[in-house]
C-alpha cells in the first residue's frame, strides 16, 4: 500500500488547478448505463458484486476501501454529479448507503456502504458499451474475511469522509463553443533539474528558449499555448501533465535535447508512450527524465499498480493512435523543411510525461547535445525557426485530421 500513500502525497502537493475556471466540461454520469448488481442468490450473506458507471469521457480514478462501517471508496478526477441521485442507481437497495459528489476542487467522490468486509478483484475503465459515447468504469468487488480487508489508514477517513449533498457545489457553466486548438509546450527540465549540459548551456535554458520561438509562431497560426514552465523552476512530471489537462490542452508536446554517449543518437527524434520499449538508450533517456522527480521524492513511475494500467490501456486504445497521428504529420513537415532526423524518427518510449491518458502527447528530443551536428542546429537561429514553422503546420494539419476522424467516429 506504499504507493497509495505515496501517490497521496503528491496529489495533496499540487496546486488547486481545477478552480481556476479553465475546467469547463467534466465527465457526467449517465444513470441509464450505471448500475449495482450482485451476483448469486440473496441468502442474507455479503454476494459479489459489480458496480458499472457509465460517464461521458474517461477519467482517471482512485478506489480504495474505508472501515467503521466497511466503504469502497472511489476519487474522481472529476465527475459532475450535479443533477443526479445516487439513490436513482438501479440495485442502489443492494447497499446500506451510497452518495456521490464534489469532494473538494478537481475531485469527485463515491463512497458506498458495504454488507461486510470486500477486496477489489477487478477495474476496468473501457470505451462505453452499446455505442453510446464515453467511458464504462467497471468494479467488481468480493466479500473476503475480515483479516482480509486492506483499508487506507484511519486518520484520513477521520478527515475524508462521506461527502454530504449540501458540498455538492454548482460548477461553472460549460463552454460548448469553438474554441482554438490548444498546446500544452513542455519545455524540459528546469531548476534544480538542468538537464544535459554542453559548455555554459544548459538543456533547460535551451529549451525554455525554444517553446518561446515556438510559442510565438503558433500563437500567430491561431493557436493557444499552454506553457508548462515559463522560468526556470522545477516544475513535477506529474503537474505538467496536469497543467495541460487542468487547461484542456488538445496536445502535449515535451521538448528535450538530452545527452547521451557519442555515437549512441544524433538527429531530432519524437518519442511517443510505449511500456514496452526497452533499448538501452531510451532506457537511459526515460531514467535521465524521471530522475530529478526521483530526487524530489516523486516517484511516479512507482504509481504503476494495476488501476493505472487500466487507464494507459484506455489510453491505448483511444488516444495513442492520435499522439501517432501527430508525430507522422510532425516527421513528413519536418522532413519537406530539410530538418535532419534521427533514421527511426518515430519510436515508443516509457517517459513518464507522455502518461496523461486523455491528452495526445509526444516527446520530441531536438537533438542531442552529444552531438556536434545536433548542437550545431540548436544554436542555428535559422534551423530552430524552420523547425518550430514545420511543427506549427504538422500542429494545423494534425489538427484537421483529428477533427475529421473524430467527426467519422461519432457517426
Ligand atoms: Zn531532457
Amino acid at each position: 500500500m506504499r504507493w497509495l500513500w505515496a501517490l497521496l502525497l503528491v496529489w495533496l502537493a499540487l496546486p488547486a488547478l481545477a478552480d481556476d475556471g479553465t475546467r469547463s466540461a467534466l465527465a457526467t454520469v449517465d444513470l441509464a448505463g450505471s448500475s449495482l448488481a450482485a451476483e448469486g442468490r440473496d441468502r442474507g450473506k455479503p454476494r459479489p458484486m459489480e458496480l458499472r458507471l457509465t460517464i461521458s469521457q474517461p477519467v482517471p480514478y482512485r478506489v480504495y476501501f474505508l472501515d467503521g462501517p466497511p466503504r469502497l471508496v472511489v476519487d474522481f478526477r472529476e465527475i459532475d454529479f450535479s443533477g443526479t441521485s445516487a439513490e436513482d442507481l438501479p440495485g442502489r437497495e443492494l447497499v446500506p448507503a451510497l452518495r456521490w459528489g464534489r469532494f473538494r476542487p478537481g475531485w469527485s467522490r463515491l463512497v458506498m456502504e458495504l454488507p461486510g468486509p470486500y477486496a477489489l478483484r477487478t477495474a476496468v475503465q473501457s470505451p462505453a458499451e452499446g455505442g453510446a459515447r464515453g467511458a464504462l468504469v467497471k468494479l467488481r468487488i468480493e466479500p473476503v474475511k475480515p483479516q482480509a480487508f486492506v483499508t487506507r489508514g484511519n486518520a484520513l477517513s477521520a478527515l475524508w469522509d462521506l461527502p454530504s449533498p449540501a458540498e455538492v457545489t454548482p460548477l461553472p457553466p460549460r463552454r460548448t463553443a469553438k474554441r482554438p486548438l490548444r498546446v500544452a509546450l513542455d519545455p524540459g527540465h528546469g531548476g534544480h533539474d538542468p538537464g544535459a549540459k554542453v559548455g555554459a548551456i544548459y538543456e533547460a535554458a535551451l529549451m525554455l528558449g525554444f517553446a518561446r520561438e515556438l510559442a510565438e509562431i503558433l500563437t500567430r497560426a491561431g493557436f493557444e499555448v499552454v506553457p508548462t514552465r515559463e522560468d526556470d523552476s522545477f516544475v513535477p512530471l506529474e503537474r505538467r501533465m496536469t497543467i495541460a489537462r487542468a487547461a484542456q490542452a488538445d496536445l502535449f508536446i515535451s521538448l528535450h535535447a538530452d545527452a547521451l554517449p557519442a555515437g549512441e543518437a544524433a538527429g531530432l527524434s519524437i518519442y511517443v508512450w510505449n511500456p514496452q520499449a526497452d533499448d538501452r538508450a531510451t532506457r537511459e533517456l526515460a531514467m535521465r527524465h524521471d530522475r530529478a522527480d526521483l530526487l524530489a521524492g516523486l516517484d511516479l513511475a512507482g504509481t504503476d499498480d494495476q488501476l493505472a494500467d487500466v487507464l494507459m490501456d484506455l489510453a491505448r486504445t483511444e488516444t495513442h493512435p492520435r499522439s501517432e497521428a501527430f508525430a507522422k504529420f510532425a516527421v513528413s513537415e519536418l522532413n519537406r523543411a530539410g530538418v535532419g532526423m534521427h533514421r527511426t524518427p518515430v519510436r515508443g518510449a516509457a517517459f513518464s510525461v507522455l502518461k496523461s491518458p486523455d491528452i495526445p502527447s509526444v516527446l520530441i528530443e531536438l537533438g542531442f547535445l552529444t552531438d556536434a551536428g545536433d548542437r550545431a542546429n540548436l544554436f542555428d537561429p535559422d534551423w530552430r525557426a524552420r523547425t518550430a514553422q514545420a511543427l506549427a503546420q504538422a500542429i494545423g494539419l494534425w489538427a484537421q485530421d483529428d477533427a475529421a476522424r473524430a467527426a467519422l467516429s461519432r457517426k
